[in-house]
C-alpha cells in the first residue's frame, strides 16, 4: 500500500499574473477538478492535506533578507512598483496584489508535503503548487518570486538527509542547481530544452558543479523536436541510473507539463505517453518522493498530466476518455481535446535525426565525464 497525500489550496488560483501573461493560475483548479472528476480527491489512501505556512526564518535559509524585505514592501503596495535590481516589476514577473503572499502559499505547500513524506510517513507527497524553480537567492525570475524546492531541500538537509532533486520542466531548473551547485549532498539532474536560444540560456552538459559538487550537478540540454523515445532514452539512460545510483533518503521531483508538445512556450514534442512512463519508473524506486508541478502553459495539459501523475502515484487505472463535465468545462474554454492520454508522437524525420545525434552525443558525454567517478564515488559512500 502506498500513502499519497495531494498538498493544496483553492487560494493556488485566486490571484493573477495579468491576463496577458503566460502563467495562469487557474491551472491548478483546473487540474484540481480533474482529479475530483476521476474520484481522486477522496481515496481512502491518498489525502488532500492543506499547505500551513512558512516563516521568514526558513525563507531565509536561500533568499536574502533585502529581497525579502522589498517583496514584503510590494506586497502590500497598492499603486504599480517595480525593482529591476530584483527581477520585480517586468513583464516576466509582475508585482500584482498579495503576489508575495501566494508565493509564500506556495513555498509553504512545498515545505509541507517534505515534511508530509518525513515526519507523518506519507510514501509521496504532491504540490501542484511547487517547483518555482528560477527564483534566484535575490532575484524574481521566470515567473517564480521564491524558490520554494530550494527551501524545503535546505530543511531535508539540515535534518542530515541526502537529495536528488530531478527536474522535468522543459526549461532548466538553474535556481535548483545554482544553491546546489557546490555540495554533493544534493545531486542535481534537469533534463530540458538547450539554452541555446531559450531561457534561461544556462543547463548545459558542461556545468557540473565545483569543488565537492563536482559531478553532482547533470544537466541533459534537449534539441528542439526531442519527441517521446528520445525523452524517455535521456532519462533511461542519464538520470534513472543517477538516481538508483545515489540512492537518496529524498526524491524531490519537477513535474512541469511545458515539455509536451502543444504547449506555446517550448519547443520539445513530448506527449503524456513518456510522461507517464517517466512517472512510472520513479514511482517504482520507492524513495520517498516529493512531487512540485512546475512549468506548463497550455492548461488542459497542465490538468491532464498532473492527473496522470496523481492517478499513477495512487496505482489508479484512469479512463483514457477526459469526463464528459470536464470536457463541456474545457470546450468552453475554446480547447478541443477530448482525450487524457495521447498517442505516443514521433517527430519528423529530420527533426528527429537532428535531435537523435544530439541526445546521443550528450549522452555519451555525460556518462564519460559524470558516470565513472560518480558511480563508483556512489558504491564506495553506500558501503560504508
Ligand atoms: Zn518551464
Amino acid at each position: 500500500m502506498t500513502r499519497t497525500a495531494l498538498v493544496y489550496s483553492h487560494d493556488f488560483s485566486a490571484c493573477s499574473y495579468g491576463d496577458y501573461h503566460p502563467f495562469k493560475v487557474q491551472r491548478y483548479r483546473l487540474a484540481f477538478d480533474l482529479m475530483t472528476q476521476y474520484g481522486l480527491t477522496s481515496l481512502p489512501d491518498g489525502h488532500v492535506r492543506e499547505c500551513g505556512t512558512v516563516s521568514d526564518e526558513e525563507l531565509l535559509t536561500f533568499h536574502s533578507p533585502a529581497y525579502l524585505q522589498r517583496l514584503a514592501e510590494f506586497n502590500a503596495s497598492t499603486e504599480s512598483r517595480a525593482d529591476f535590481r530584483y527581477g520585480l516589476g517586468d513583464v516576466e514577473n509582475p508585482v500584482f496584489p498579495g503576489f508575495y503572499d501566494w508565493a509564500r502559499l506556495c513555498t509553504a505547500g512545498t515545505l509541507e508535503a517534505a515534511r508530509l513524506v518525513t515526519e507523518e510517513g506519507y510514501d509521496i507527497a504532491f504540490n501542484l503548487a511547487g517547483g518555482l524553480h528560477h527564483a534566484h537567492r535575490a532575484r524574481a525570475s521566470g515567473f517564480s518570486y521564491l524558490n520554494d524546492a530550494v527551501v524545503a531541500i535546505n530543511r531535508l538537509v539540515a535534518q542530515g538527509l541526502r537529495v536528488v532533486y530531478l527536474d522535468l520542466d522543459a526549461h532548466h531548473g538553474d535556481g535548483v542547481q545554482e544553491a546546489y551547485y557546490d555540495t554533493d549532498r544534493v545531486l542535481t539532474i534537469s533534463l530540458h530544452e538547450t539554452g541555446l536560444h531559450f531561457f534561461p540560456g544556462t543547463g548545459f552538459e558542461s556545468e557540473t558543479g565545483k569543488g565537492t559538487g563536482r559531478g553532482y550537478s547533470v544537466n541533459v540540454p534537449l534539441m528542439e523536436h526531442t519527441d517521446d523515445a528520445l525523452f524517455m532514452k535521456a532519462f533511461d539512460e542519464i538520470a534513472y541510473p543517477l538516481i538508483a545510483a545515489y540512492n537518496p533518503d529524498v526524491l524531490v521531483t519537477q513535474l512541469g507539463a511545458d515539455t509536451f508538445r502543444t504547449d506555446p512556450l517550448s519547443r520539445l514534442e513530448i506527449t503524456t505517453h513518456s510522461y507517464s512512463y517517466i512517472v512510472r519508473k520513479l514511482k517504482a524506486l520507492r524513495i520517498p518522493w516529493v512531487a512540485l508541478g512546475g512549468g506548463g502553459y497550455d492548461l488542459v495539459n497542465v490538468a491532464r498530466a498532473w492527473t496522470i501523475a496523481w492517478g499513477i502515484m495512487n496505482g489508479v487505472e484512469l479512463n483514457p476518455r477526459l469526463p464528459a463535465e470536464f470536457v463541456r468545462t474545457i470546450s468552453a474554454m475554446g480547447c478541443a481535446n477530448t482525450m487524457l492520454l495521447d498517442a505516443m508522437y514521433w517527430a519528423e524525420e529530420g527533426d528527429r535525426n537532428r535531435a537523435l545525434d544530439e541526445v546521443e552525443r550528450s549522452i555519451s558525454a555525460i556518462r564519460k565525464r559524470i558516470f565513472p567517478a560518480i558511480i563508483g564515488t556512489y558504491a564506495t559512500t553506500s558501503g560504508e
